[in-house]
């Protein structure tokens, strides 16, 4: 941007900036100011201070790290917004964007533009649990954010944005979060009003720990199957690695759930990690049984199934403690995730893209995977033993080299 117009100040904000605000204000002179944790107020601060021409002025704002006279000033955090902050705002209208459709097709793993377009809204902030690989736990907020507890918009603010997506176009609303979080009350209140409404649209959510029949009835009658998509995910067949790792539910509980979605043919993706703190091959193997069964319940239904490697998130729970969760991280620094990252889309460019996928996902080592040779042999197993597909030597030359 300030190739175009240098006088241009740039401001970062969110979770990574946060956790690396000095870092990057060191590394990189271009930034301006960082505003760390929640950004309603403080960035309406910071720019009216810009448009009266002093960015010194940021100085007596909360939540901001900024460079003054060469140093880099760290203000404390004043300000964590809540349920009104979140409920005053407009977060669905991207008409002031060029190109605002284009938005619809961001996935929860990028742009997709040949997919149906859907539209994410904002449920709340935070999560009262505590998953050892997600930058999003209630350590994370309560350290990033001063989050105490979670704060969640109100349901029909929810019902307004559905509303407004279904009248958009898009052929469906995506969740921020599991509405199981918030409570029974809430997403009977949500679900209710968007019936009332008469808004015919599908859903998607991820669904975070456990949830009744009720919830599942609910959801099946509120929204449209045939666009609606949710995700779930065991992370280990292993019940005490799962546990480890911050889900609490059992495998018996998990799968009489998949029954449940094949009943009202809601579509459902299904993922496994492979390289949780406490994975060993022998739990991976039962990872491997695990996902045969839910083959077995979804065979002929709509089903994605994957296993990823996880990758150490800024500020999980395991990246702030990797001895109580007997890891290595491989990165730490700011600098580190940026050179892994360039790296991996250097090579993506030179369409070395398998390669560069498994150096990208080796962020830290565990007891049983040590190196990217691990982590392929484990995909080479999963692909072999789940779907039947033979191993790759192509990917285990790449590694090797
Ligand atoms: S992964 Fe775990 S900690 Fe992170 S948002 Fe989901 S439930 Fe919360």
């Amino acid at each position: 941007m300030q190739k175009i117009n240098p006088n241009a100040p740039v401001i970062l904000g969110g979770f990574t900036a946060t956790y690396f605000c000095k870092e990057i204000l060191q590394s990189f002179p271009q930034v301006d100011v960082v505003i760390k944790g929640d950004a309603e107020k403080p960035l309406l601060s910071v720019v009216r201070s810009l448009r009266k021409g002093k960015l010194q002025d940021v100085s007596e704002i909360g939540n901001v790290c900024y460079r003054e006279g060469g140093m880099i000033k760290d203000n404390p955090i004043t300000y964590t917004a809540t349920r009104d902050d979140l409920d005053s705002m407009d977060l669905v209208n991207l008409r002031f964007l060029d190109h605002w459709r284009q938005y619809y097709k961001v996935l929860p793993w990028g742009y997709e533009p040949n997919f149906e377009e859907r539209c994410w809204t904002c449920v709340g902030r935070g999560c009262k649990y505590g998953c050892s690989y997600c930058g999003g736990s209630s350590m994370s907020h309560r350290l990033l954010r001063a989050g105490k507890a979670p704060v969640f918009r109100s349901a029909s603010k929810l019902a307004d944005d559905v509303s407004y997506i279904n009248e958009s176009g898009a052929a469906a609303v995506m969740l921020s979060h599991d509405l199981n979080v918030v409570g029974k009350d809430y997403w009977k209140a949500f679900f209710s009003e968007v019936r009332e409404r008469g808004i015919d649209i599908g859903i998607y959510m991820g669904l975070w720990q456990l949830f009744t029949k009720e919830f599942v009835d609910e959801m099946a009658k509120t929204f449209d199957a045939s666009s609606s998509w949710l995700a779930i995910s065991p992370t280990s067949g292993s019940e005490s690695v799962r546990r480890f790792n911050g889900k609490h539910f059992t495998n018996r509980e998990f799968l009489e759930r998949l029954r449940w979605f094949k009943t009202l043919e809601m579509p459902v993706e299904v993922f496994f990690a492979s390289n949780l703190p406490k994975e060993t091959d022998l739990t991976f193997d039962e990872s491997i049984a695990l996902a045969r069964e839910v083959l077995k319940i979804y065979r002929k239904g709509k089903l994605k199934l994957h296993c990823q490697p996880i990758l150490l998130d800024p500020c999980c729970p395991m990246s702030l403690y990797p001895r109580k969760f007997g890891i290595t991280p491989l990165v730490s620094t700011f600098m580190d995730y940026y050179q892994k990252n360039k790296e991996y889309y250097d090579r993506f460019e030179k369409k070395e893209a398998s390669r560069a996928d498994l150096l990208r996902y080796f962020s830290h080592a565990t007891d049983s995977v040590k190196s990217p040779m691990d982590i392929m042999q484990r995909r080479n197993k999963w692909l072999k033993e789940v779907f039947g597909v033979k191993h790759s030597p192509d990917l285990e030359e790449e590694t090797n080299s």
